[in-house]
C-alpha cells in the first residue's frame, strides 16, 4: 500500500464521518513543478512542467437531490449550494475553486448531479506548486466521471482553467491544469500553450544520477494580486506594440529594436524563455543533463532582471543550491516567493540541503522547506 493509497483510505473514512454516508470513490490529481518556461503560457508559448508526487484527493458521492456540499480537511469553511444557483460568482474563498469547476463543466453541457465532496491535499498551499490546479483537476475528473460526461483531459483542463479565471478571478494560463491532467511518471511535459499539444519528455533521473529538489522559501505569493496581472498586461501591450497576436510570435530583434524600457525587458524575458524551453527539452531528450545548468541560470537571471519576479530568498536558494553542487537551479512558478527547483546529483542531495539552510540562516531568512519530488501521473481515480 503506497502512501497516497493510505491517504485515500483515510479520506474515505473522514468522508463517512463528515457526511454520514459512504464515499463512492476517491480521485487524485498532482501538483506540479515547472522546470522552465515561466510566464510563457499566457503568451501562447511553451512550458515544461513536471507533475509531482504531491497530490490533492477528493472523495465524492452523488446525491439524489440538487445540493452540492464541499468541505476540506485542510481549510475551514465550505459550501452548501443548490445546483441551480451555481454560477461564476457563487462562493468566496476556497469553495470558489470547487464550485467554479462544477459551473465550468456544466457550461460544457455536462449534466451534473448533486454531490458531496471532501478534499485533502499534501501539495503545499500557495507555494507555487499549484495546489489550486491539483484541486481543480481532481474535482473535474471526479465530477465528469460521476455524471458520465465524455470529456477528454484537455477539455477538463480548459474547464478547470476557466474556473480559476472566471470563478476565482485569477488570470492564470493553462499550464497548471494541463500538467495536473496530463502528467506522466518519469516525464516532463513539453506543452504548447497555443495548440495545447503535449509531448512527454523522459527525464531519466535515475539513469542520470539526479534528484529533483524543491526549495520552498515559504515567502508567500498571491497569483490573484496585482503583480501577476501587471505582468500579463505588459505582455499584452508589448504584443500589441509589435503587431503580433501574442509574444509567441515576436522575434528578439523586433523586441530589441522596437520596444523600450520596461516593456522591452518584459518581452525579452518571454521571447528568450520560450527559446530556453525548446533547448531544455532537446537537452533532456539527448540525455545531456549538463546542458541544463546554463539554461536554468539564464532563465533565472531573466526572471530576476528583465521580468522582475524574483526576490532575495529565491535568488539565495538558487545561488546556494548551485554552490552546493546542483547541476541546474532556478526559481519556479509565478514568482514573488514560492519555490526554486534544482537538479542535484543524488550523492550531494543531503549536503546541498544543509548548505541551502545555513545560507538562509546566515541571511536571517526563515528556514526554507526542502524536499525531493518524483515525476507522477496526472489525475486518476484511486478507489
Ligand atoms: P498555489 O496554486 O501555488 O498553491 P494558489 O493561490 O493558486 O496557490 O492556490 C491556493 C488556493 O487554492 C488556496 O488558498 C485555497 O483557496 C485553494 N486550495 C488549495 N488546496 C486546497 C485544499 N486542500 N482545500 C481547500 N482549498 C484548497
Ligand atoms: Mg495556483
Amino acid at each position: 500500500v503506497t502512501n497516497v493509497e493510505r491517504r485515500a483510505q483515510r479520506l474515505s473514512s473522514a468522508f463517512l464521518t463528515a457526511y454520514r454516508r459512504n464515499a463512492q470513490g476517491v480521485w487524485s490529481a498532482p501538483g506540479r513543478v515547472n522546470l522552465i518556461g515561466e510566464h510563457t503560457d499566457y503568451n501562447d508559448g511553451l512550458v515544461l512542467p513536471v507533475a509531482i508526487d504531491r497530490e490533492t484527493l477528493v472523495a465524492a458521492a452523488v446525491r439524489d437531490d440538487d445540493l452540492v456540499r464541499c468541505r476540506s480537511l485542510d481549510l475551514p469553511g465550505g459550501a452548501d449550494i443548490r445546483l441551480s444557483d451555481l454560477g461564476p460568482d457563487t462562493a468566496p474563498g476556497w469553495p470558489a475553486y470547487v464550485l467554479g469547476v462544477l459551473w465550468a463543466l456544466r457550461e460544457t453541457g455536462a449534466e451534473l448531479p448533486g454531490l458531496d465532496l471532501l478534499l485533502a491535499s499534501d501539495v503545499p498551499v500557495g507555494a507555487g506548486l499549484s495546489s489550486s490546479a491539483a484541486l481543480e483537476a481532481a474535482v473535474a475528473l471526479c465530477a465528469a466521471e460521476l455524471c458520465g460526461a465524455t470529456l477528454g483531459r484537455t477539455e477538463l483542463a480548459v474547464a478547470a482553467r476557466r474556473a480559476e479565471n472566471e470563478a476565482v478571478g485569477a488570470p492564470v494560463g493553462i499550464m497548471d491544469q494541463m500538467a495536473a491532467l496530463h502528467g506522466r511518471g518519469d516525464c516532463a511535459l513539453l506543452l504548447d500553450c497555443r495548440s495545447l499539444q503535449v509531448r512527454p519528455i523522459p527525464l531519466q533521473l535515475d539513469a542520470a544520477g539526479l534528484d529533483l529538489l524543491v526549495i520552498n522559501t515559504r515567502v508567500t505569493h498571491a497569483h490573484a494580486d496585482g503583480e501577476y496581472a501587471s505582468r500579463r498586461q505588459a505582455c499584452a501591450r508589448a504584443a500589441a506594440a509589435l503587431g503580433v497576436s501574442a509574444l509567441r510570435d515576436a522575434g528578439l530583434d523586433a523586441v530589441e529594436q522596437r520596444l523600450d524600457g520596461e516593456l522591452r525587458r518584459r518581452a525579452r524575458h518571454v521571447v528568450t524563455e520560450i527559446e530556453r524551453v525548446t533547448h531544455t527539452a532537446e537537452a533532456l531528450e539527448r540525455h545531456e543533463h549538463d546542458a541544463l545548468g546554463p539554461l536554468f541560470a539564464s532563465s533565472h537571471a531573466s526572471m530576476r532582471d528583465d521580468f522582475q519576479i524574483s526576490c532575495p530568498e529565491l535568488d539565495l536558494a538558487v545561488e546556494s543550491a548551485v554552490r552546493a553542487g546542483a547541476v541546474a537551479a532556478r526559481m519556479t512558478g509565478g514568482g514573488f516567493g514560492g519555490c526554486a527547483v534544482a537538479f542535484v546529483p543524488t550523492d550531494l542531495t543531503g549536503a546541498a540541503g544543509a548548505v541551502v539552510r545555513s545560507a538562509f540562516a546566515a541571511q536571517g531568512f526563515s528556514e526554507p522547506d526542502l524536499f525531493l519530488v518524483e515525476p507522477a501521473d496526472g489525475a486518476r481515480r484511486m478507489m
